[in-house]
């Protein structure tokens, strides 16, 4: 399908696109990457009058990293994290987002934006417990994982409002693991995990689980991390955790899985990416 007409403006900078939300009102939206936004637009499930790009915009793409913490710009794509090991396991599930072709365009802060519960971002920047910065015309804030996805494709990011930076912990000392379920490579999550553990003197000090497509936000998987910590990380426990990642969530079901054997999916790539963030 073709999408309704919209005007169309660049912004220059971070003030200049805040400027242009605020002169576009409501039916204002931010272009990043453009993937996530263009489709939804061809469809028609969304038709707004301005489309403020600012994908021109220097500075907002590349990552800095301190001495516990990376600050990564909400332009850097799909491709750049991919690229860059140090970064663990964004880097893993980066490199799990769809193809090359939608890793070099797609960003980030639009993948963040759009708060899509089947995106592979999102589950992640809550199980590394990080943080958006988001700019708008009263100023600058930041918004912990935990509290910026608030339904489906709905997150705390307020209309005006521009995510400009993503800060994740460095978290050393974690193994990581991801699993990502799906029919064909390139496709989204049927269900995705991804798995944060720090070991000592082989028991679980601590453990953090993402899941991706469990609801219609992402979840951590609360009840498979308090019965992992502080127990053993041999095979055995791993498993007894793994049977509780399904817990509290609320999967849909589709044309690819009934909830029930997403509920399934998630136990046994629970299990898979324990074990391999684990190194048992
Ligand atoms: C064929 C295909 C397959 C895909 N498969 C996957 C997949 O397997 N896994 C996955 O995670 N993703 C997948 N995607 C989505 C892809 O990762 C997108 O690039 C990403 O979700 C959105 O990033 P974007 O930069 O393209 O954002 P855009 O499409 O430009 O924007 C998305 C939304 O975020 C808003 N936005 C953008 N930037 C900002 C900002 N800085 N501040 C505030 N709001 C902003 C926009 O207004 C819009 O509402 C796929 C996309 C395609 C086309």
């Amino acid at each position: 399908m073709i999408s309704a007409e919209f005007d169309y403006k660049v912004a220059s900078s971070v003030d200049d696109a805040i400027a242009l939300l605020a002169e576009g009102g409501a039916g204002a939206r931010l272009l990043a990457g453009g993937h996530s936004l263009l489709p939804l637009m061809k469809l028609r499930f969304t038709s707004p009058a301005l489309l403020v790009d600012i994908a021109r915009i220097d500075g907002l793409r590349g990552i800095q990293t301190g001495d516990d913490t990376h600050v990564i710009g909400a332009l850097t794509r799909h491709a750049d994290l991919q690229a860059r090991d140090d970064l663990g396991l964004l880097a893993t599930a980066a490199g799990e987002i769809a193809d090359q072709q939608v890793r070099n365009r797609g960003t980030i802060g639009g993948s963040l934006a759009n708060g899509d519960s089947a995106a592979d971002l999102p589950a992640v920047l809550l199980a590394l417990e990080g943080s958006v910065v988001v700019k708008g015309p009263d100023g600058e804030r930041e918004i912990a994982a935990a509290d910026l996805f608030e339904g489906y494709l709905t997150t705390s990011i307020r209309q005006g409002e521009m995510l400009t930076a993503v800060r994740v912990p460095a978290l050393a000392g974690y193994g990581h693991g991801y699993e990502k379920f799906n029919r064909r490579s390139e496709d989204w999550a049927m269900v995705g995990v991804c798995a944060l553990v720090k070991a000592s003197d082989g028991v679980c000090e601590d453990v953090r689980i993402g899941l991706t497509h469990m609801a219609s936000t992402p979840l951590r998987a609360t009840a498979a991390e308090e019965a992992l910590r502080g127990q053993p990380l041999d095979a055995e426990h791993i498993a007894a955790a793994a049977e509780l990642a399904a817990e509290g969530t609320e999967p849909l079901g589709d044309l690819n899985a009934t909830p029930d054997y997403k509920r399934h999916l998630a136990r046994v790539l629970t299990r898979r990416a324990l074990t391999t963030a684990s190194g048992a």
